[in-house]
């Protein structure tokens, strides 16, 4: 047993890690989600993720979109995200980032960003949560220095109601101005390759807004990465 098992399985005898995907004892060779969770994690196929495109965003300024994963009721990934947003279960971030990061250069070998932008969200929300989730899960493409990830480009200027019960053009007015170029955003966007980040896109509303904003500001180009998208 290697040292850095030996330390986790003193760790766990006094504070058992869970599987953030079914909450079961987590050995000590396993990150984040147990073998079972991790089997039944089905990445989504090119395919459906060019019906997702279509529907979400091909009419919008959105060079390329990927995602890892449905977000059904039935699948892991609903309990991961939870634990990331609901639960304060902040690794779970970096490591749905290093997954998305594999996933990009897997389908588009070629694709490259200059600027990782985490979805913002609204600074009241990011202290009760102490953290941005999509923060967390950018901070993986950390790793090669020529990438830029930076949460104070763009803010969320006002929080939104939820969009649940709302039909399109009541969706739309409610998330318009919702999003403002700081002065760094001003100076660094034009002419950059955008990566937005995002954990889940539910109707796209907000992911639309924001491509609209970064492409207002002189982006070159924007695309957008997120975890999961909602059936
Ligand atoms: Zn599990």
């Amino acid at each position: 047993m290697s040292l850095k098992h030996a330390v986790i399985r003193t760790a766990d005898f006094f504070l058992p890690r869970l599987c953030a995907g079914c909450d079961r004892k987590l050995l000590p060779h396993y990150n984040i989600i147990c073998p079972e969770c991790s089997n039944s994690l089905a990445l989504m196929h090119p395919s459906v993720l060019k019906t997702y495109y279509e529907e979400l965003f091909s009419d919008w300024y959105c060079r390329e979109f990927f995602s890892l994963y449905l977000f059904t009721d039935d699948s892991p990934v609903r309990n991961i995200i939870h634990k990331l947003k609901y639960s304060g279960q902040r690794n779970t971030g970096p490591w749905l980032g290093s997954l998305l990061k594999k996933r990009i250069a897997e389908i588009s070998p070629d694709f490259k960003a200059d600027i990782i932008v985490p979805t913002p969200i609204h600074n009241v929300k990011k202290i009760e949560r102490g953290y941005n989730q999509s923060m967390e899960i950018a901070r993986a493409f950390t790793e090669r220095g020529d990438v830029l990830v930076s949460d104070d480009l763009i803010k969320k200027l006002r929080q939104t109601e939820s969009q649940t019960h709302k039909n399109f053009e009541e969706r739309r007015k409610n998330i318009r101005n919702t999003f403002g170029i700081t002065k760094r955003g001003l100076e660094l966007i034009p002419d950059k390759n955008i990566l937005i980040v995002d954990d889940v896109i539910t109707t796209g509303a907000t992911t639309r807004e924001l491509i609209s904003v970064l492409s207002e500001a002189g982006a070159a180009s924007v695309s957008v990465a997120t975890v999961a998208v909602t059936e």
